[in-house]
């Protein structure tokens, strides 16, 4: 005997098919049959009309961005999957126009990212169109490297996806990003989104808001060791101008030694200066830093660490002109 579910589920295909194959003698009798062109804009609700942008990372345990996996794909051989649970479909990065995830084979049907060139077309043979839709691109939620992977001697069992997909369902995509992306995604952000928005630094989970620390909302005394610099991009008006065979950043800011206080000061030789720097020399800019320990000069008249113009994720950027939060 067939069970009541079997028998809604062929009934379900053979309506599917109907509309498809637009072949009202398909349809359960006693419906009115859609016209043709209902049934195109029947099909075209079903359809996906976004890009698939996210899926299961499943060397680092967790959900990734389109845009990630094609620069993670560079520097390792990682396995993507459909996040939906009923589909689980294994799936790799492409870029075309956008960078988005493509199924191997195919989505599963009726998983809601089922795009319309696996949809049966009513017109077989003509192009299918692509969503019009231009995926932003992704705000940056982690600063830093990718997190560790996970050594994984084979692929995922169906069993062990259908656990990844459950754990990581209300985590954002990772996204990780340099510092320079990172400020970049800051200054993009309308102020009150950057409260909402979630930026991980090392241990630390934050918001666009609380991750950036303006100078000028210090406190006296100016205490520069309190910046909490390994969780935190702090920024603020900054000096760019040559001196001898350097480029010199100097902060607006200064902060407090002993009964003074005094600047933040870097040096870069001009010799190995990029032209993103040397092209700010003359000119006011904001300077944040992070990642990076300020120690006090030997003559006690300013801070300073080493510029190393080779770390992605420590250390300065600069923007042009005197931005506030
Ligand atoms: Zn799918």
């Amino acid at each position: 005997m067939e069970t009541v579910s079997k028998t809604a589920a062929r009934t379900r295909l053979t309506h599917n098919r109907a509309l498809n194959e637009h072949r009202p003698e398909l349809a359960t009798p006693g419906t009115v049959f859609p016209s043709r062109g209902d049934v195109q804009t029947i099909l075209k609700k079903r359809m996906r009309d976004e890009l698939m942008t996210e899926a299961l990372c499943w060397e680092l345990e967790t959900k990734i961005t389109a845009e990630y996996a094609r620069a993670a794909k560079a520097t390792g051989d990682f396995a993507f999957y459909c996040p939906h649970e009923i589909c689980l479909a294994k799936v790799h990065a492409r870029t075309k126009r956008n960078t988005y995830f493509c199924a191997k084979k195919r989505h599963i049907s009726g998983c809601p990212n089922e795009g319309r060139s696996t949809e049966s077309s009513l017109h077989p043979g003509t192009p299918k169109p692509r969503p019009a839709q231009i995926p932003k691109t992704p705000i940056p939620n982690l600063l830093g490297p990718q997190p560790a992977l996970k050594p994984k001697s084979q692929a995922p069992t169906q069993a062990e996806l259908l656990q990844l997909s459950r754990a990581v369902r209300e985590v954002p995509a990772l996204h990780p990003g340099t510092l320079a992306e990172v400020v970049d995604a800051w200054m993009q952000m309308p102020s009150k989104e950057r409260g909402m928005q979630a930026l991980t630094i090392g241990n630390y989970t934050q918001t666009y808001e609380s991750a950036f620390t303006f100078v000028r909302d210090l406190r006296r005394p100016y205490d520069i060791t309190t910046l909490g610099l390994d969780a935190r991009v702090v920024f603020g008006a900054a000096t760019v101008r040559t001196w001898g065979h350097l480029v010199l950043i100097e902060s607006s800011k200064k902060f407090s030694v002993e009964a003074t206080e005094v600047p933040l000061r870097l040096s870069v030789k001009l010799a190995e200066a990029p032209s993103w720097l040397t092209d700010f020399v003359g000119q006011t800019v904001t300077l944040f830093w992070h990642g990076v320990s300020p120690e006090l000069t030997s003559k006690k008249n300013g801070f300073r660490f080493k510029v190393d113009l080779d770390s992605p994720y420590a250390g300065i950027a600069l923007r042009l002109g005197e931005l506030t939060p």
